[in-house]
């Protein structure tokens, strides 16, 4: 991968500053390895990523979406570093939780009941800016690719069966646990789990393909009537469409076991290769001290935020992604606040930017600012993706434009440069809110009627005006060149 970005070269001037400063390759840290390694795809120039996508049995919450947003940042943050990236993210659609909510009893029904909740997700993900994945696979779409691996694990001598349903055998596979750091001597040998989700002190045989049972939903295949486990899904279809061996599989922690160590096994013992390169896990986003979970009735669907409190997607976003990943982010509606005044910062000096007129010309030391300002944020994103860090080197620069703009030392070929600044900053981060150039004739014609007053020397007037505009929803501040406005 390019190391060192040199972003002199993007500025609209000539003459710009040399890239200095020190080396700038992107370190993540592995889960595998438990360490901060440098990122290094298997093909250069081109990263293979599979994220975990999610369970289609409701609205999505705000914890999954902080996830999703951190996959997202750092998708856009690969493509930054002037990497390609080919993402695939799998929907499960048939698990223990779709199949119980649903109550439905064949494929053709299930599929009924968790389109919608597909649907509304990637509506979800939209609003969020969240980059659609250049594969969204469901996992009822791959039935028999996922029969067919379990062939191959039966043919390798990794399962076994009991009452139609097919196991994998984890003591036949040596290094079960690397993930997760698991304690081998506290595997039970032979004892099995049938349920998708279980901790780690119970780690056992897992189901790939479980017998169907009265009333659930099943498919006919050569394994017999069933439905497969939640983790052949992964394996088959990140393998298929990424190769046996690629770069990338992110999730929140509470994928590591077993879901991700279960995944590990099944393909590992499949293919003989190295299944993932780099597993990056993000902390989870937690409510007065607990993880925010459908089962524990403590979540916000983003839905719920966006149409009962008038929420910004944006804000949540912003919010969601201001701590780093491997912190836990504690969810309060203060942040949600916050997030949206740091929105409106970038809002206005965008709204400056475009709009305010400046004298001809250039100006080095504003150059020497945006230059400072990309570098402090490449480093930052560069140490495992320090999003704080990142943005507190985006802050510094806004309020050094702004005191530019006071001191008028700003000039016209800055202004594009700055232009270009924001927009690299925002294809990572995704943070800019629309511009309202226009004012509604409404708005505009109060804003005439205040000039008018205060020419007048009618100040009470004038006042009550600036109230109306407050109320309205706009900020005016007087200044030598006029009247500037804002969104509050
Ligand atoms: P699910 O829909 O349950 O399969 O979850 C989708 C994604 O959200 C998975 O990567 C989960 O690990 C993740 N997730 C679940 N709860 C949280 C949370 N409170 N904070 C962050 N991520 C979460
Ligand atoms: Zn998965």
């Amino acid at each position: 991968m390019p190391a060192c970005l040199d972003f002199s070269s993007m500025w609209v001037y000539p003459g710009a500053i040399a890239r200095k400063g020190p080396s700038c390759v992107l370190k993540i840290y592995n889960t595998l390895s438990g360490q901060l390694e440098e990122f290094r795809p298997l093909n250069d120039g081109r990263v293979h990523m599979y994220t975990c996508g999610p369970t289609v049995y409701d609205f999505a919450h705000i914890g999954n979406f902080r996830t999703f947003v951190f996959e997202d940042v750092l998708k856009r943050y690969l493509r930054f570093k002037g990497l390609s990236v080919k993402h695939v993210m799998n929907i499960t659609d048939v698990d223990d939780k779709t199949i119980r909510n649903s109550g439905a009893t064949e494929p053709k029904k299930l599929r009924e009941y968790t389109d919608r909740f597909s649907r509304a997700f990637l509506e979800d993900c939209k609003n969020l800016r969240i980059d659609k994945p250049d594969l969204i696979v469901h996992a009822t779409d791959h039935i028999e690719d996922m029969v067919r691996m379990i062939q191959g694990l039966q043919a390798k001598g990794y399962t076994y069966e009991k009452e139609g349903s097919v196991y994998f055998k984890i003591s036949n596979f040596r290094d079960y646990g690397k993930l997760s750091k698991l304690n081998l001597e506290e595997i039970k040998v032979g004892a099995r789990v049938d349920v998708d989700e279980y901790e780690k002190q119970d780690a056992r045989d897992f189901v790939l393909w479980k017998a169907s049972k009265n009333g659930e939903p099943y498919w006919e295949s050569a394994l017999g009537p069933g439905r497969p486990g939640w983790h052949i899904e992964c394996s088959a279809m990140s393998m298929k469409y990424l190769g046996e061996t690629f770069d990338l599989h992110c999730g929140a922690v509470d994928l590591i076991f077993p879901h991700h160590e279960n995944e590990i096994a099944q393909s590992e013992a499949y293919s003989g290769k190295p299944f993932v390169r780099y597993w990056m896990h993000g902390e989870h986003l937690i409510v007065e001290g607990e993880r925010m979970a459908k089962s524990k009735g403590n979540y916000f669907t983003l839905r719920d935020l966006v149409a009962q409190r008038g929420i910004d997607p944006l804000a949540v976003r912003y919010a969601l992604l201001s701590v780093p990943y491997k912190r836990q982010l504690n969810f309060t509606f203060d942040t949600l606040r916050q997030a949206d005044s740091s929105l409106k910062r970038l809002q206005d000096l965008m709204l400056r930017l475009t709009t305010e007129a400046l004298r001809p010309g250039t100006n080095d030391k504003i150059q020497a600012l945006m230059i400072e300002a990309l570098q402090k944020f490449e480093q930052a994103m560069d140490d495992d993706l320090n999003t704080a860090q990142a943005l507190a080197a985006i802050f510094d620069w806004v309020r050094d434009l702004n005191t530019t703009f006071a001191e008028k030392s700003l000039r016209q070929e800055d202004r594009a440069a700055a232009l270009q600044t924001m927009e690299r900053f925002n294809a990572v981060l995704q943070f800019r809110k629309p511009l309202e150039l226009h004012l509604d004739d409404r708005v505009q014609s109060l804003i005439e009627q205040r000039n008018q007053a205060r020419k007048a020397r009618n100040f009470a007037l004038a006042d009550q005006i600036r109230d109306q505009l407050y109320e309205l929803g706009y900020s005016i501040e007087d200044t030598k060149e006029g009247v500037r406005w804002k969104k509050r």
